[in-house]
């Protein structure tokens, strides 16, 4: 058998030179030392020669393949050594640049004025409490003394998902759903978004928040609900707030009340200007509460004999515009940043 090695070997070192990375390098062991390659074709003709041919012969080949292996050896050390200073060089930081700016969020107004709150009433005993925003009629409007001629439920006042079903309008059906499942003492806040089906503009939004209080017990009176109000507006406004109750209309209380509080801008001492906030009236209407109607008690399986009790509901969106000066409500949707961030 005729073999040019040193044409044969002249390819070879030109096609180790020639593979430029792994995969190429192993495909070329492949061929020549593969079960098919082209060095283990000519080891196995080695059992058809004569003797002392295949004495030669097998010299031949064997020395081929040593230097064959020891070459795919060297070019995959330096293959390797290439690919590791490669991603090493990609992976090399440059301690000069500038540092990525991480923006830091922020409590949402409307989430802060709302936690404000809720720590007030916590620290005064009170426990928090949910409903669905997704709730029925009943709890919406008939265990809260509103009948079905009420004008609150007015199809255009109320986003309704079904004949029965409404997104809640109010946070007061939580107060319904604690009454039926607590017996009193019951002494909760009930925070959460509520819906109408208002459009857009600025003084309306289809969702806003409010947190509703209520508490049931023995001997509860108006100078409580009164003193609790009061306290509240404090703890929001600052110590010099007064608050002054208007008499109001709510079908689950009687009686009921509008509280305004003393206008946080002029502190209630309009000035010879005038004063934007309060209209110069000195005084801003914020919420309204009043002692729970016996009705509504009676409902929710609590005898009005016994027990006796007031509630509140705060518009949490209003005053936080009005603690921030923020004139147009649609800016607490609007994901602005810079809003937000000032
Ligand atoms: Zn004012």
């Amino acid at each position: 058998m005729e073999i040019n090695f040193e044409t044969l070997r002249g390819d070879v070192e030109r096609a180790l030179a020639e593979a430029m990375d792994i995969p190429s390098l192993e495909a070329l062991r492949v061929r020549m030392l593969g079960k098919k390659g082209e060095i283990t074709q000519l080891l196995k003709t080695l059992g058809t020669l004569a003797p002392d041919e295949r004495r030669v012969f097998g010299q031949k080949v064997n020395d081929f393949r040593r230097v064959f292996e020891q070459g795919i050896t060297e070019a995959r050390e330096f293959l390797q050594f290439k690919q590791q200073s490669q991603a090493i060089e990609k992976e090399t930081i440059d301690v000069t640049l500038p540092g990525r700016r991480r923006a830091i969020g922020r409590r949402h107004p409307i989430a802060s004025v709302q936690d404000k709150l809720t720590d007030l009433f916590i620290g005064l005993g009170f426990t928090v409490a949910e409903g669905p925003h997704i709730e029925s009629e009943y709890y919406n409007f008939e265990a809260l003394n509103t009948p079905a001629d009420h004008p609150s439920r007015d199809e255009q006042d109320t986003l309704y998902i079904t004949d029965r079903i409404v997104l809640r309008t109010q946070t007061s059906p939580v107060q319904v759903r604690t009454m039926e499942s607590m017996k009193p003492p019951i002494r909760i806040v009930a925070p959460g978004k509520v819906f109408r089906a208002d459009e857009i503009d600025a003084t309306h939004t289809p969702v806003f928040h409010q947190i509703e209080g209520l508490v049931i017990d023995k001997g509860i009176t108006l100078g409580d609900l009164k003193g609790i109000q009061e306290l509240a507006a404090r703890h929001l406004f600052g110590e010099n707030t007064k608050i002054r109750f208007r008499p109001s209309y709510f079908p689950f209380t009687e009686p009921s009340a509008e509280v305004d509080v003393t206008c946080h801008a002029c502190g209630g001492n309009v000035p010879p200007e005038g004063c934007r906030v309060c209209k110069d009236s000195g005084w801003v209407e914020l919420w309204g509460c009043g002692m729970v109607h016996p009705r509504v008690l009676e409902m929710s399986g609590i005898d009005p004999k016994v027990y006796s009790g007031y509630a509140f509901g705060m518009g949490i969106d209003r005053i936080t515009s009005s603690l921030f000066g923020i004139t147009d409500p649609r800016n607490y949707f609007e994901n602005d940043m810079n809003f937000l961030a000032n």
